[in-house]
């Protein structure tokens, strides 16, 4: 994958490289959509990826009909399961058993949140390992942490490939993670790790975060609070990868309009910065080109061929 960068324009002051993650991620698909049909003209194999959604959250909605349409665009086989709110944990462990032994099936998302009543941990750790492509089934858990193959979780999977694909090798560079959730920060500490960085995780006892920030040649920042990092935290020239997703509001645009920014305070920081991501524009779009990676990962896995190169980590 070619480094996708959009260039400052001449005259400005900005000095960081926005980081285009929506062409990065489009190049992604592409190459996905490619393997796929390489996978079924050599062996007639289509892979298939199901999503289950519990209730009607409208953020799930959207996510899961992006989600569904790009399937379907990288030529894989997409199943959807909505399912009512009142939905049992026993009938969602029902379906998941069905569509754990289901051939035609490599890949099963569940979306999260799920209604209160129902138990996470249970019904993701009720999936087959190899189908969990959002990697967070215990065994992919502790396979990531000791350097094993895995399923990775599509949020840090598709920042590490960002940051491969600025870098090259990540190998002793000094890198911080803020913020320590299952879904972002853990797994993009131990991927980083992995691929031999120096890596600090900082959360919300962190004494000196800025310090860390100071000293460090990557910053990843996943902790969903507007403007944290500001540019005098940020070493000259560093990288910075921006996960946040946080609806302001935008009273510019008009009155009661709101708009989307990361944790970094992106005119300050992408003053500094060598490269940025946009928020956005950045991290988003890879989240899904991770998933469909994954799918096909846990597609050739599951069929004993050798798996795609470049789309894991
Ligand atoms: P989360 O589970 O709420 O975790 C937030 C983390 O930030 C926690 O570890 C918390 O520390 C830490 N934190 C809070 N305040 C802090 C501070 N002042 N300084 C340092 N660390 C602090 O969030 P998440 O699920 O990881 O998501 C983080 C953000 O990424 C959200 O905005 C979310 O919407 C976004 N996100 C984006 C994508 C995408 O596709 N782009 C995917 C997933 C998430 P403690 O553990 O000490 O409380």
């Amino acid at each position: 994958m070619a480094a996708k960068i959009i260039e400052t324009k001449a005259g400005e002051p900005m000095t960081a490289k926005i980081i285009d993650g929506k062409a990065i991620a489009a190049e992604m698909r592409a190459e996905v959509a490619k393997q796929v049909a390489k996978l079924k003209a050599d062996h007639g194999i289509t892979p298939g990826l199901a999503v289950i959604l519990v209730g009607e959250d409208p953020a799930s909605e959207v996510y899961v009909r992006s989600k569904n349409r790009m399937t379907v665009e990288a030529g894989m086989k997409s199943v959807e399961h909505r399912l009512d709110e009142s939905t049992t944990e026993e009938e969602l462990l029902a379906l998941i058993a069905k569509l754990n032994a289901d051939p035609e099936i490599h890949g099963i998302l569940v979306q999260l949140p799920l209604p209160k009543h129902i138990d996470e941990g249970s019904v993701i750790n009720a999936l087959d390992p190899s189908k969990d492509v959002d990697g967070f089934h215990i065994s992919n858990v502790g396979r990531l942490n000791t350097g094993l193959k895995s399923m990775v979780p599509c949020t840090p999977l598709g920042c590490l490939m960002m940051l491969r694909d600025l870098h090259g090798s990540l190998a002793g560079m000094d890198a911080l993670v803020i913020g320590r959730s299952n879904i972002v920060g853990k797994p993009m500490a131990a991927l980083l790790l992995n691929d031999s960085a120096t890596v600090t995780v900082a959360h919300a006892r962190t004494k000196d975060v800025a310090d860390l920030c100071r000293r460090s040649d990557i910053v990843v920042v996943a902790v969903g609070r507007p403007g944290l990092v500001k540019g005098e935290w940020i070493k000259p020239g560093a990288t910075v990868i921006d996960v946040g997703i946080n609806r302001v509001p935008a009273p510019d645009l008009g009155e009661g309009k709101t708009r989307i920014v990361g944790d970094c305070e992106f005119e300050s920081c992408s003053k500094v910065a060598g490269a940025i991501t946009p928020v956005p524009g950045g991290v988003g779009p890879m989240t899904i080109a991770c998933l469909l990676a994954n799918t096909l990962t846990a597609c050739c896995r599951i069929n004993g061929l050798p798996e795609p190169e470049g789309l894991t980590a």
